[in-house]
């Protein structure tokens, strides 16, 4: 076995893989599932059933009407009925809640975070996982579960699109048109439309040339692959030549099922993703009953992210690649009592790191038999300069005889022609075509949630973020009375555990509502100034999820290219991190205050 790279030596490797992958394009390599590739969104999933429109008066207007039924909607649901605000309306494009896991039904679609901590409200409705890592119909099931329990389908509007939304002052309501006809009338509104919920699609010459079948992964079309979401054997591809263009954490999870299903698969790849330990298991409530008492869930959460963002806990009761990470910084702290200060903890992490993915790059020589292709296969970068995976039948599908890595030594694929496409110097013909492209990140908030609120005195949320988001705790916006945003950025912008976000946030716009409705107040709106101060003090704090631009390029650091003013606001976080954010925003929220707003 060779030696291991020695620190410098791969820090040059690490440099010149970047260099091949910088483009002067950045984003805009991508482009919109609009227009002509309007269809690549369309929903294949559920037949939109005629429905007569609803017209509300100012009398019959909704206590809150949430745009986005996912993950968001549902917790913000469940807090507001369970705090007594009962008219929940909740409007989404899909034809059922779930947002992303009613979307991506791709085969092999499962959770990367801990079932345990990543499923929201799992005591609440009295349920718990079947495995560490559950698939995708079981966390669709929960998500209707969800609904269900909190009557969030009485009064929701689905397969209807956000047309507008208008901010009524003689009556202190929110109007909202939709695609069905829609005039819905709300007291307070809230969105949460998600991070990565918007398709995007290679700018590949020749796009729409391609005459086979061909979509995107978060349309999965089961009628050119049969089969289906809960694993049944896609038996339509099995005399098919079947291309797939992307190797993120999408791709690596549908690549076993479509290795075992293709004739032929072909695998385009411009960089390779980390491929991580899954071990995933079935889960066994009777063994874990003793860390299972009243409150359980909050308390995995916080312990969670107390040791994934580098804090000390007595126990990890999670337990995965995410704490593994943390816990392998802390470990070189302690190695080392000799250093001291912000190098001590940079030290710890390059070394930690390094180790990290020589593993990572020696598993794939353990599990990928030709040497060429377990080349091809090794990610030169830190780990967290992309999002990592995990998965133990990833390598392995490149021991197929019918999976053929197509590796572009970073270049990608470079146009789309009838018959297949341009890559690697040749031409491959192909049969079905399916990108694994990803979602926008960094374009701008109101094109990506798909609604511009137009709020008090005629003030659009795009003209109110045209230098970047300005906002209170992530969730106020001054201008917009009555107007949450759930979400992570200008919060505790915790990526490895994206629900604990929005669980957080959920609590807070309920409280926020309920304590106007105590006093009978019908505006709420963030002043001004705990606007500006909010956003000041996360603007020192420097704490923006952009990446670091020395990573090889992606959506994690903008594609390589340096943030602009408007990216990195998007990005912030608490200056101290998201478990000073979570401690700050709980204490907030009940000292029963509620500094920085004002009640009319
Ligand atoms: P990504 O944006 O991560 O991946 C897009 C892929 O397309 C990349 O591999 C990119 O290559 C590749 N690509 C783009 N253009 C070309 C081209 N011209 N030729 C070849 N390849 C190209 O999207 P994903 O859908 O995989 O993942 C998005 C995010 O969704 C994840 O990061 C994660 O946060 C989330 N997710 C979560 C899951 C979970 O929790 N279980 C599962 C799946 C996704 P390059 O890397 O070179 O840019």
């Amino acid at each position: 076995m060779a030696p291991a790279p020695t620190a410098d030596e791969l820090r040059e490797k690490y440099a010149a893989e970047r260099a091949k992958r910088l483009r002067a394009d950045g984003n805009d390599q991508y482009i919109e599932a609009s227009g002509v590739f309007a269809d690549y969104v369309d929903d294949p999933y559920t037949d939109v059933t005629p429905r007569a429109a609803v017209i509300d008066t100012p009398d019959t207007a909704c206590d809150v009407a949430f745009v986005g039924a996912g993950f968001s909607g549902l917790v913000a649901g469940a807090s507001l009925k369970s705090a007594g605000i009962n008219q929940v309306r909740l409007i989404d494009t899909a034809g059922d809640v779930g947002g992303t896991w009613y979307w991506n039904r791709y085969p092999g679609a499962q959770c990367d975070t801990a079932s345990l901590i990543y499923l929201p409200l799992l005591e609440e409705t009295g349920y718990f996982p079947s495995e560490k890592y559950v698939k995708g119909p079981e966390i669709h099931a929960h998500c209707q579960r969800i609904a269900n329990h909190f009557g969030l389908y009485d009064d929701a509007l689905l397969s209807t699109r956000v047309t507008g939304a208008r901010w009524d002052a003689e009556h202190h309501q929110w109007m909202i048109t939709t695609d069905r006809g829609d005039e819905v009338r709300a007291r307070h509104m809230g969105i949460g439309t998600g991070p990565l919920s918007k398709p995007k699609l290679p700018g590949l010459p020749g796009i729409t040339d391609f005459a086979g079948a061909s979509f995107h992964t978060s349309r999965w079309d089961y009628s050119v692959t049969g089969g289906s979401p809960d694993g049944g054997p896609m038996d339509l591809l099995a005399d098919k030549r079947v291309g797939i263009i992307g190797t993120g954490a999408t791709a690596v999870q549908c690549i076993p099922h479509l290795g075992r299903a293709a004739g032929e698969l072909f695998v385009f790849q411009r960089t390779p993703s980390s491929i991580d330990i899954r071990n995933n298991h079935a889960l066994d409530p009777d063994e874990l009953a003793p860390d299972l008492g009243p409150g359980w869930q909050r308390r995995w959460r916080e312990n969670f992210t107390v040791l994934q963002t580098g804090g000390f806990a007595d126990r990890d009761l999670v337990r995965d690649g995410w704490t593994d990470i943390a816990q392998r910084i802390r470990d070189k702290v302690l190695e080392h009592p000799e250093r001291s200060g912000p190098e001590a903890l940079v030290a710890a992490y390059h070394e930690s790191d390094d180790e990290k993915m020589n593993e990572i790059r020696s598993r794939v020589d353990d599990v990928v038999s030709d040497p060429a292709t377990a080349e091809a296969l090794k990610p030169w970068y830190r780990q967290l300069c992309k999002r990592p995976c995990f998965h133990d039948d990833y390598l392995d599908t490149y021991n197929r005889s019918n999976v053929h890595l197509v590796d572009t030594d970073g270049r990608g694929v470079e146009s789309v022609t009838e018959r297949g496409v341009i890559a690697a110097g040749r031409e491959w013909e192909l049969d079905v075509l399916i990108f694994a492209s990803g979602f926008e990140v960094g374009t701008e908030f109101t094109r990506r949630a798909g609604v511009d609120p137009v709020g008090r005195d005629g003030l659009t949320l795009s003209a109110a973020w045209a230098d970047g988001m300005v906002s209170f705790h992530g969730m106020h916006v001054h201008g917009f009375p009555n107007m949450y945003v759930i979400g992570h950025a200008q919060g505790a912008n915790l990526i490895s555990n994206v629900p604990h976000n929005l669980v957080e946030a959920a609590a807070t716009m309920a409280a926020v509502i309920a304590h106007a409705d105590a006093r009978a107040a019908t505006e709420v709106e963030v002043t001004a100034t705990a606007e500006a101060e909010w956003v000041d003090l996360l603007d020192a704090g420097g704490r923006s999820f952009g990446g670091d631009p020395t990573c090889t390029p992606g959506y994690y650091n903008n594609e390589g290219q340096e943030a602009s003013g408007a990216q990195r606001r998007a990005g912030l976080g608490h200056p101290d991190g998201p478990v000073a954010y979570f401690n700050y925003i709980d204490q907030w929220r009940s000292t029963g205050e509620f500094t920085g707003l004002q009640f009319r």
